[in-house]
Protein backbone atom coordinates (compact mmCIF):
# COMPACT_ATOMS: atom_id res chain seq x y z
CA UNK A 1 0.00 0.00 0.00
CA UNK A 2 1.60 3.07 -0.62
CA UNK A 3 0.70 5.42 1.55
CA UNK A 4 0.94 9.29 0.63
CA UNK A 5 3.56 12.03 1.83
CA UNK A 6 2.86 12.41 5.33
CA UNK A 7 4.03 16.34 5.68
CA UNK A 8 3.61 17.48 9.22
CA UNK A 9 1.17 20.03 9.07
CA UNK A 10 2.53 23.37 10.24
CA UNK A 11 0.59 24.82 13.04
CA UNK A 12 -2.42 23.39 14.87
CA UNK A 13 -3.86 20.01 13.85
CA UNK A 14 -6.82 20.38 11.76
CA UNK A 15 -10.31 19.20 13.70
CA UNK A 16 -11.65 15.98 11.56
CA UNK A 17 -14.80 14.64 11.99
CA UNK A 18 -15.96 11.06 12.19
CA UNK A 19 -19.59 9.30 12.68
CA UNK A 20 -19.62 8.05 15.98
CA UNK A 21 -20.44 4.75 14.02
CA UNK A 22 -18.21 4.90 11.67
CA UNK A 23 -16.91 1.18 10.84
CA UNK A 24 -14.59 -0.09 12.86
CA UNK A 25 -12.07 -1.13 9.89
CA UNK A 26 -12.32 2.08 7.99
CA UNK A 27 -11.63 3.98 11.31
CA UNK A 28 -8.45 1.97 12.24
CA UNK A 29 -7.36 1.88 8.49
CA UNK A 30 -7.50 5.95 8.24
CA UNK A 31 -6.20 6.80 11.57
CA UNK A 32 -4.02 3.51 11.79
CA UNK A 33 -3.82 3.19 15.77
CA UNK A 34 -5.05 0.31 17.85
CA UNK A 35 -5.93 0.25 21.56
CA UNK A 36 -4.92 -2.60 23.31
CA UNK A 37 -6.64 -4.01 26.35
CA UNK A 38 -4.20 -2.75 28.34
CA UNK A 39 -5.02 0.87 27.57
CA UNK A 40 -1.66 1.08 24.68
CA UNK A 41 -2.22 2.62 21.83
CA UNK A 42 -0.08 0.66 18.97
CA UNK A 43 0.86 1.43 15.84
CA UNK A 44 -0.47 -0.66 12.77
CA UNK A 45 2.20 -1.78 9.88
CA UNK A 46 -0.44 -3.49 8.08
CA UNK A 47 -4.38 -4.36 7.85
CA UNK A 48 -5.56 -6.55 5.80
CA UNK A 49 -9.39 -7.37 5.31
CA UNK A 50 -10.97 -10.64 4.48
CA UNK A 51 -15.08 -10.25 5.03
CA UNK A 52 -15.80 -9.07 8.44
CA UNK A 53 -12.49 -9.52 10.07
CA UNK A 54 -9.04 -8.11 9.88
CA UNK A 55 -5.79 -9.07 10.89
CA UNK A 56 -3.61 -6.34 12.05
CA UNK A 57 -0.08 -5.67 12.53
CA UNK A 58 1.61 -3.38 14.97
CA UNK A 59 5.00 -1.46 14.84
CA UNK A 60 5.45 -3.67 17.49
CA UNK A 61 4.98 -7.20 15.49
CA UNK A 62 1.97 -7.94 17.74
CA UNK A 63 -0.99 -9.52 15.44
CA UNK A 64 -4.72 -9.23 16.44
CA UNK A 65 -7.61 -10.49 15.11
CA UNK A 66 -10.41 -8.21 15.03
CA UNK A 67 -14.24 -8.23 13.91
CA UNK A 68 -15.76 -5.33 12.04
CA UNK A 69 -17.94 -4.51 14.69
CA UNK A 70 -19.93 -0.92 14.99
CA UNK A 71 -20.07 -1.16 18.98
CA UNK A 72 -16.50 -3.03 19.91
CA UNK A 73 -14.68 -2.48 22.75
CA UNK A 74 -11.80 -1.20 20.35
CA UNK A 75 -14.25 1.62 18.89
CA UNK A 76 -15.47 2.54 21.79
CA UNK A 77 -11.76 3.15 23.53
CA UNK A 78 -10.98 5.05 20.33
CA UNK A 79 -13.87 7.41 20.52
CA UNK A 80 -13.45 8.28 23.95
CA UNK A 81 -9.18 8.27 23.48
CA UNK A 82 -9.55 5.93 26.41
CA UNK A 83 -5.97 4.51 26.00
CA UNK A 84 -3.72 5.55 28.60
CA UNK A 85 -0.09 4.87 27.30
CA UNK A 86 1.57 4.87 23.64
CA UNK A 87 3.62 1.84 22.99
CA UNK A 88 6.93 2.36 23.52
CA UNK A 89 8.28 0.00 20.51
CA UNK A 90 5.75 1.38 18.05
CA UNK A 91 7.08 5.02 18.36
CA UNK A 92 3.70 6.32 17.14
CA UNK A 93 4.95 9.63 15.76
CA UNK A 94 3.47 12.88 17.54
CA UNK A 95 1.98 14.28 14.54
CA UNK A 96 0.06 11.00 14.46
CA UNK A 97 -1.16 11.34 18.19
CA UNK A 98 -2.13 14.81 17.22
CA UNK A 99 -3.74 14.28 14.33
CA UNK A 100 -5.84 11.85 16.58
CA UNK A 101 -5.99 13.82 19.13
CA UNK A 102 -7.96 16.49 17.35
CA UNK A 103 -10.51 13.78 15.92
CA UNK A 104 -13.61 14.32 16.96
CA UNK A 105 -16.92 11.69 16.61
CA UNK A 106 -20.16 12.71 16.19
CA UNK A 107 -23.37 11.51 16.11
CA UNK A 108 -24.79 13.28 13.00
CA UNK A 109 -21.74 14.99 11.82
CA UNK A 110 -18.58 13.84 9.79
CA UNK A 111 -17.13 11.35 7.60
CA UNK A 112 -18.34 7.83 7.73
CA UNK A 113 -15.54 7.14 5.80
CA UNK A 114 -17.07 4.88 3.62
CA UNK A 115 -15.42 5.96 0.10
CA UNK A 116 -11.52 5.74 -0.20
CA UNK A 117 -11.76 7.78 -2.99
CA UNK A 118 -13.03 11.00 -1.17
CA UNK A 119 -11.25 13.24 1.06
CA UNK A 120 -13.37 13.65 4.81
CA UNK A 121 -12.66 17.38 4.83
CA UNK A 122 -14.11 19.44 7.94
ZN1 LIG B 1 3.12 -1.57 19.89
Amino acid sequence: MAQTTENKQAGSAKKRFYRKRVRLFNLIAKIKLWPSRTGQLHGIRTIEVTGDTATLTTHCSKVFVIRNSLNSRAGRWLRNKWAVTVCPVCNVPAWKLEKYAATRFKRHHGSMLEDPTRKPCA
